[in-house]
């Protein structure tokens, strides 16, 4: 993943306003996002646009809060999620090896979820 926040605006910010202030944001800043992709599942009333715009504010309001409350301890934390995400994905393909070796996903190494390297990053895929 190749996302990047400007650190120094993340600190300053930290900085100028209260901590309560902060956590509230990013609180009301998810609950956007929620909105957002609730709007966008129903493609009539929500737009692509409005999503990637509160991604963006997630993922800012997001840093401050790993800056705030450790950033190693959050990468920790996410290290530790990313190898559950890849047991649940092994268990899934085990319980579904009906799929046969033809399937392109019966060739996925879980490795790859355990360690960030440029050639693992996040792929989407479409709705
Ligand atoms: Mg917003």
């Amino acid at each position: 993943m190749s996302i990047e926040v400007n650190e120094t605006a993340i600190e300053k910010a930290l900085k100028v306003w209260p901590v309560s202030s902060q956590i509230g944001q990013c609180q009301e800043e998810c609950a956007e996002l929620i909105t957002a992709l609730s709007r966008y599942l129903h493609r009539s009333r929500g737009s692509e646009d409005e999503v990637i715009d509160e991604i963006a504010d997630v993922f800012v309001t997001v840093a401050q809060m790993a800056k705030l409350f450790g950033e190693s301890k959050v990468q920790r934390a996410i290290y530790k999620k990313i190898g559950r995400l890849a047991e649940r994905l092994r268990e899934y393909q085990d319980n579904n090896s009906m799929c046969g070796p033809e399937d392109p996903t019966a060739a996925v190494s879980f490795d790859v979820f355990l360690r960030p390297t440029p050639s693992n990053c996040m792929k989407y895929g479409s709705r």
